[in-house]
């Protein structure tokens, strides 16, 4: 079993705190569909004794390519390995969503919308530079719902700097009112190449108090809860099975391959990446030289014990020691950090597994630093 993710490396406007990999220079397009299907058919040999069960596309926005591109590209990784489909999720922003786009996206075989709202706050909208304004994103995960979607997902962000007292009360309450299965929802970071990142360190602006985000974070689960959504990953909810098959398999150890610039696969223990540039992928298509633009990593036992750990401790399910011995060699309950944690509550045993309570997960990565070797 395995995943693919196919990275498309372009976006209509930047918005002012992402530091994904992608470019607002569009002319690319075309060339960048053709290097893509050029990889695909350079990389999947290799993956020959997998069967893909996933298809991503992320971004940047992938609903910046037309669906006839989508599918294009998704017709080669078809092609090239062996499939037994049971989710196709494409990453889209609202203003890309018209009924035309939802119908042949539809008729492509994709089942599943990210739709990257973020908010429906226009003053949090504006502040971010998103294309779409409130009513828009609305109205297209109704329009969504509407053409047949019965996964859909929707990106927020809490945690930012400007907007009311009660935007984020008012963005929950009308998110878990909408036709959705799965709500993705991030706390604001300040990453130091962004627009955000240089407001703060110029003092243009401040970011909001930590008990400010502590008490949204609180809210988060008690809404989404009421609202019948289960959260089974730190930023991750889902109600009527709607959970994401391919995020999920990322979290579970699950090989898979990803395409495109920036995009990283993982496969036997063995890590590879792409460059994060545009200009090199492009140029390596012409050859099909992809592996002359990667990085790898072979993950040792190490690397592997920490890597389970991080992923397995942002899941509801957490991880289970048996199951890190037998993958790594190594054993989490000898590791000494691991009494004090559970006796301040920061960790807990459920049916054998060890995991971090709902309420802790905000500390969740230095808890599982505190585990890992
Ligand atoms: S948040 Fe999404 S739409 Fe905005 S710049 Fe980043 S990848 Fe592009």
């Amino acid at each position: 079993m395995a995943g693919l993710y196919v990275h498309i490396p372009f976006c209509a406007r930047a918005c002012t705190y992402c530091d994904f990999h992608f470019t607002t220079r569009l002319r690319d397009r075309e060339d960048m569909v053709q290097a893509l299907i050029a990889e695909l058919r350079s990389a999947l040999p290799a993956w020959s004794g997998q069967t893909f069960t996933t298809l991503y596309f992320g971004g940047g926005t992938p609903s910046v390519l037309r669906p006839a591109e989508l599918s294009a590209i998704a017709a080669a990784a078809m092609e090239g390995a062996d499939w037994a489909l049971e989710e196709w999720t494409v990453e889209a922003n609202p203003e890309d969503l018209d009924r035309e786009t939802l119908d042949e996206l539809k008729a492509a075989g994709v089942d599943r919308l990210s739709i990257g709202v973020q908010s429906f706050q226009p003053e949090v909208l504006d502040w971010m530079n998103r294309l779409h304004g409130a009513a828009g994103a609305q109205n297209a995960v109704e329009r969504a719902a509407e053409a047949g979607f019965e996964h859909l997902s929707l990106d927020l962000i809490y945690g930012v700097p400007v907007g009311g007292e009660d935007r984020w009360e008012q963005d929950l309450g009308l998110a878990c009112t909408l036709p959705v299965n799965h709500l993705s929802c991030y706390i604001l970071t300040a990453e130091p190449k962004t627009l955000y990142g240089h407001q703060l360190a110029s003092g243009t602006l401040s970011p909001p108090p930590d008990d400010r985000v502590l008490e949204e974070y609180a809210r988060l689960c008690e809404v989404t809860k009421s609202a019948g959504f289960e959260h089974y990953e730190v930023s991750n909810f889902a109600r009527s099975e709607g959970r994401s098959r391919h995020n999920s398999a990322y979290w579970n150890g699950t090989p898979y391959l990803g395409i495109g610039p920036g995009a990283h696969s993982f496969l036997d223990g063995r890590r590879w990446w792409n460059a994060r540039s545009n200009a090199r992928y492009l140029q390596a298509a012409t050859t099909s030289d992809f592996p002359g633009q990667q990085e790898t990593e072979t993950l040792g036992a190490k690397n592997r014990f920490n890597e389970a750990l991080i992923t397995g401790l942002r899941r509801v399910e957490g991880v289970a020691p048996a199951d890190l011995i037998q993958l790594t060699g190594l054993d989490v309950t000898a590791q000494p950090a691991l009494q004090g944690l559970l006796d301040t509550g920061r960790c807990e045993w459920v049916d054998g597994r060890l995991r971090i309570p709902e309420a802790q997960w905000p500390l969740g990565d230095a808890t599982t630093l505190e585990l890992m070797v």
